[in-house]
């Protein structure tokens, strides 16, 4: 099989007050997995989008078989091969059309002679495509109705569908639970080994990278600092120095709070859209409450219930020995209790709107005099905030959308620090953040914890609910299977119940 190599030669990219990438040297050649990893912000997908047509402003050269290349527009880059799998799939999909019309998306945009559609050679090609991946989503689903997971599937489906030498994922596996990210795999690998294509693969989850990826490149404030073959010798604790550029201590020292009484108690809970079924679970001050479960558990969708956003069929919620009746997320914030949901972009943050004024939303009625915002207090209470988080970002009249992932979910998080909740809700709060951010974000939560607050912390990462949580409860199916004392369990006996396990006392009540 031919070899093709698409690479930069001494590429920079400067945004106002930021400086993306300086001169820039990569290169990946088909027929391997390369990973790119670097701390968020590090200027990974800027580099990527530069290979991908769409930041056409860059200097520098970027090379195709050596040779020097235009790549100003994303067609010039899909004409030479370059497929690219954003971190929001959601932007790439017209949810209301069927999984093969996704698929065929690109061919039909080009293709397609005349008006007349030809279904039914566009279900044939998509089923093609699909089987040929080992992909088992049905094209005649809607995008709408499929997993973030499915919805990946399809788009490096219409990737490979199109014409593709250079295939760019980047953190495809954010969202994804264990399962599905070794399905995930074993498509790359199949990629690799059968269609001749060259794979950029960018992870925060460095054993990820350790276990499918045949070299490593690192960055770091927009530069290449290392590119390493990932041989049996490489370890996790190598990569992440190199990415931190200092040594880092793996383990978080989770600080000992003491735990007061009872502030947050929910019996009995019923969703409305039946994802939560019958949740009786509560918190204490001080206390820090994992909710583990695989994806689909029902873990954001009963954060979500705990918050007003998703409607409640019947139990009761109770917040300092009150009931409450919340019917949508405002009451829900002025009875106190605070959620940092997971899709960040769609639900946490105003991504349109700058930091300022988004870690001010949450308190504005402090900031303001009758319908007149006090611009001033704004900005210092932001100040602060960037200041006490480690918020990076050039000022607080920056974008929240031009921020990297981890400055996002600070800010998100962040927002909530100036009110004066006594519950805080975290849905995978991790989720597509660098280890040295997530340090930063564990950080945070311990402290909202030692005022005297009660944590909820849902996360698929049974590690991560190790290192930081008190107590877990284990989600199934909508359902608590067990509840456990974080220092006495472990990631095996979470994943037991995780996969639908149970206790061995409800074997014994229901033989
Ligand atoms: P990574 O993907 O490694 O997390 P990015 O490439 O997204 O990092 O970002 C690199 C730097 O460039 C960050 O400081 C980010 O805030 C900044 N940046 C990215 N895109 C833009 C943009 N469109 N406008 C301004 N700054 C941006
Ligand atoms: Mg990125």
């Amino acid at each position: 099989m031919e070899r093709s190599t698409l690479g930069t030669r001494q590429v920079s990219i400067e945004f106002p007050g930021v400086k993306a990438l300086s001169n820039v040297d990569f290169e990946v050649s088909t027929g391997e997995i390369r990973a790119v990893v670097g701390a968020n912000g590090a200027g990974k997908s800027t580099l990527m989008k530069v290979l991908a047509g769409a930041n056409p402003e860059y200097t520098g050269d970027v090379l195709l078989n050596g040779k020097p290349i235009e790549l100003r527009t994303p067609l010039a880059a899909k004409r030479i091969g370059v497929q690219i799998v954003y971190q929001e799939v959601d932007t790439a999909l017209i949810p209301t059309f069927s999984v093969a019309e996704n698929v065929m998306l690109n061919d039909t945009v080009v293709n397609q002679k005349g008006v007349a559609m030809n279904w039914r050679r566009m279900y044939r090609e998509a089923q093609k495509v699909l089987d040929r991946l080992h992909i088992t989503v049905s094209p005649r689903r809607l995008v709408q109705d499929l997993t973030l997971a499915e919805k990946q599937m399809v788009l490096i489906a219409r990737a490979v569908q199109s014409q593709c030498s250079f295939l760019i994922l980047d953190e495809p596996t954010a969202p994804l639970s264990e399962t599905e990210t070794s399905r995930l795999f074993e498509l790359v690998n199949h990629l690799k080994a059968n269609e001749n294509i060259a794979i950029v693969f960018i992870s925060h989850r460095i054993n990820e990278i350790i276990q499918i990826c045949d070299r490593y490149t690192v960055m770091r404030n927009g530069e290449v600092v290392d590119t390493s073959p990932v041989t049996k010798d490489t370890t996790t604790r190598e990569i992440v120095e190199k990415m931190l550029g200092r040594s880092f201590e793996e383990n978080f020292p989770k600080e000992v709070v003491p735990i007061g009484d009872k502030v947050f108690e929910v019996d009995s809970l019923v969703s409305d859209d039946g994802k939560v079924q019958g949740v009786s679970l509560y918190a204490r001050r001080g206390e820090i409450v994992g909710i583990a479960g695989l994806v689909g558990a029902g873990k954001s969708e009963l954060c979500k219930t705990l918050f007003g956003a998703a409607k409640v069929h019947s139990g009761a919620i109770n917040l300092k020995n009150k009931k409450l009746r919340m019917t949508n997320p405002s009451h829900a914030v002025k009875s106190g209790i605070a959620l940092v949901p997971e899709e960040r972009r769609k639900e946490g943050v105003l991504v349109n709107e700058n930091v300022a004024f988004n870690l001010s939303i949450s308190s504005l009625s402090k900031y303001c005099k009758g319908p007149f915002m006090h611009k001033p207090a704004i900005k210092v209470n932001a100040l602060k905030q960037v200041e006490d988080l480690g918020i990076v970002t050039p000022h607080v009249q920056q974008y929240v959308k031009n921020l990297s992932g981890g400055n996002q979910q600070k800010v998100s998080i962040g927002k909530w620090l100036a009110t004066d909740c006594s519950v805080y809700i975290f849905d995978e709060p991790t989720k597509g953040v660098d280890v040295g951010a997530k340090r930063e974000i564990f950080h945070l939560i311990n402290d909202i914890a030692k005022q005297g607050n009660a944590v909820i912390y849902a996360s698929c990462e049974n590690s991560e609910i190790l290192s930081i949580t008190d107590r877990v409860y284990v989600m199934f199916d909508g359902r608590v299977m067990a509840e456990l004392a974080t220092k006495d369990t472990s990631e095996d006996e979470i994943m037991h119940y995780a996969v639908g396990g149970q206790s061995p006392q409800v074997r014994e009540e229901h033989p």
